[in-house]
């Protein structure tokens, strides 16, 4: 009983294979403009500067992009489960994660923002945060930094969720990195930034431990395109 003749074993095999030697499938989480968000015509792509590095190295690869989207603090377990090859969403490189995860060279420098009410007037140094509710992404790096600040530090699922708790007034400020807490600036108006210096954060792709090969690949990869010119091309196509 179950027997299935060998040949059909064998092709059944290969094409599981085939699927997975053709497939490299990236986890991201696309609440992170203009690295990783929702668009295309319908609103339902995952598009982004890291979406399309992502991409292009695929395509260097030889295979085509998957893209799982996932909450944040849930892409390293993905990885080192296996449910992805990658992780491309504007993760900063830390010794904590590298005891997990291995990663490729920085593509990436950025740094952390404060947002608050546009009213605000009693947030202006980093001092003042100390008896105030801040309200950050889960498991970022932000998250880390706003709870060596204060005790009173929410974490939302998204940076996103952050700035609505932030302009309903139910903290005082928001810690996420400054590039998309600029690009939720703009949408709105009734928020500013507070001008601090944080340290210099690098953002790097981040691949399992025993993919040494993919590591090697992507930096490449990342590479080729500043040396012919596509990251620069993608850097002005994003970033505003
Ligand atoms: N750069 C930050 C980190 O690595 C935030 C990344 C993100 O929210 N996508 O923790």
């Amino acid at each position: 009983m179950n027997k299935l003749p060998l040949a059909a074993l064998l092709a059944l095999s290969l094409s599981a294979c085939q699927q997975s030697n053709d497939v490299l499938v990236v986890g991201t989480n696309a609440t992170f403009p203009p690295f990783e968000y929702m668009g295309g015509t319908d609103g339902s792509t995952v598009i982004g500067f890291d979406i399309d590095l992502a991409k292009q190295i695929a395509k260097d690869a030889g295979k085509t992009l998957k893209v799982e989207n996932m909450n944040f603090d849930s892409l390293i377990v993905a990885l080192n489960k296996g449910k992805i090859d990658f992780i491309a969403s504007g993760m900063t490189i830390t010794p904590e994660r590298q005891a997990n995860v291995d990663f490729s060279e920085p593509y990436y420098e950025a740094t952390q923002a404060v947002l608050v009410q546009v009213n605000n007037a009693t947030i202006n140094t980093e001092a003042d945060l100390k008896d105030k509710k801040i309200g950050v992404q889960l498991g970022s790096t932000g998250d880390i930094m706003a709870k060596s600040l204060t005790p009173a530090v929410t974490a939302f699922n998204s940076g996103f969720e952050a700035v609505m708790e932030l302009n309903n007034g139910k903290i005082d400020a928001v810690i996420f990195d400054k590039e998309p807490a600029q690009s939720f600036l703009a949408k709105n108006p009734t928020l500013k930034q507070v001008p601090m210096t944080f340290t210099t954060e690098y953002y790097g792709f981040a691949v399992s431990k025993d993919n040494p090969e993919l590591v090697a690949t992507i930096n490449q990869s990342l590479n080729k395109m500043k040396a012919n010119g596509e990251y620069q091309s993608l850097l002005s196509k994003y970033m505003k």
